[in-house]
């Protein structure tokens, strides 16, 4: 089977005025009509409502995982809806690690997300020292079972797959190099994934789910991940913040449609 490939940006708080918000996402907008290719960008929720785009869809980093009420600091889902937005991010690694959240939060997110047609960005990763003790298929296993308890429409969610020590984040690896998967590896955890995928939901939607790769992605070295069979895309940081880093990758993408 033929998955689509998808890109996903993150920026974090890395941009921090609307005109430059508006100035980098138009930039990369006007690039994508010569693509055919699903492409968002995670965006600070403060410039949702503030930006427009053509091709480039627009994504929120992260929602509640309630609809309303006394949350203090958070997004809700309704505002997504209100501005909209189609896609969000939920369970990023900094979330997880920084922000304390549990995969039981992150599960009622992604049903939330569900509730109102926007496509869940379901990110799942081990630490380096999951992956050294090599506890990490547990791990990964549990962000997914637990991630996705009661969710009956997978079709519409969207994995990243993003192991912690390869996320260029010094905060969450102080103690590691922080390098991306190799394509080998990379693909060996992403059929992995693809397998607890099957055991929860059978062959045909765990063959037509997305899985992406995220951590360290780049021009560089894009085009050996997204040949493996399992890849599907990425879900890139750091390269997604320019046009000029990021649609590399989208020529990578065509080239090997
Ligand atoms: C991320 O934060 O999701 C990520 C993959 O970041 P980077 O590409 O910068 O490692």
């Amino acid at each position: 089977m033929t998955r689509p490939y998808v890109i996903g940006g993150n920026w974090k708080l890395q941009v921090t005025s609307l005109s430059e918000a508006k100035r980098r996402l138009e930039e990369i907008d006007s690039h994508l009509e010569n693509f055919d290719i699903e492409t968002f960008i995670a965006v600070p929720s403060v410039f949702l409502y503030s930006v427009s785009t053509q091709n480039l869809k627009l994504a929120a980093e992260d929602i509640h995982y309630e609809e309303s009420g006394a949350y203090t600091g958070a997004t809700s889902v309704l505002s997504l809806v209100d501005a909209g937005i189609g896609y969000t991010l939920v369970g990023h690694s900094e979330r997880r690690i920084i922000f304390k959240e549990t995969d039981e939060e992150i599960n009622k997110k992604v049903k939330l997300a569900l509730k109102y047609d926007i496509t869940p960005v379901l990110c799942i990763g081990e630490t380096a020292k999951e992956r050294e003790t090599g506890e990490y298929k547990e791990v990964l296993r549990r962000q997914l079972v637990v991630g996705l308890q009661g969710v009956e429409n997978l079709e519409k969610v969207i994995i990243a797959y993003e192991p912690v020590w390869a996320i260029n984040n010094k905060a969450l690896n102080p103690d590691t190099e922080i390098k991306p998967a190799t394509p080998a590896d990379a693909e060996a955890t992403h059929s992995f994934v693809r397998r607890v995928i099957e055991e929860l939901y059978g062959q045909n939607i765990s063959q037509s789910v997305r899985i992406l790769y995220g951590g360290s992605m780049k021009a560089s070295n894009a085009e050996e991940l997204l040949k493996q069979p399992n890849i599907d895309g990425g879900l890139i940081g750091g390269a997604s913040l320019k046009a000029e880093t990021l649609i590399p990758v989208h020529r990578i993408c065509s080239s090997l449609n």
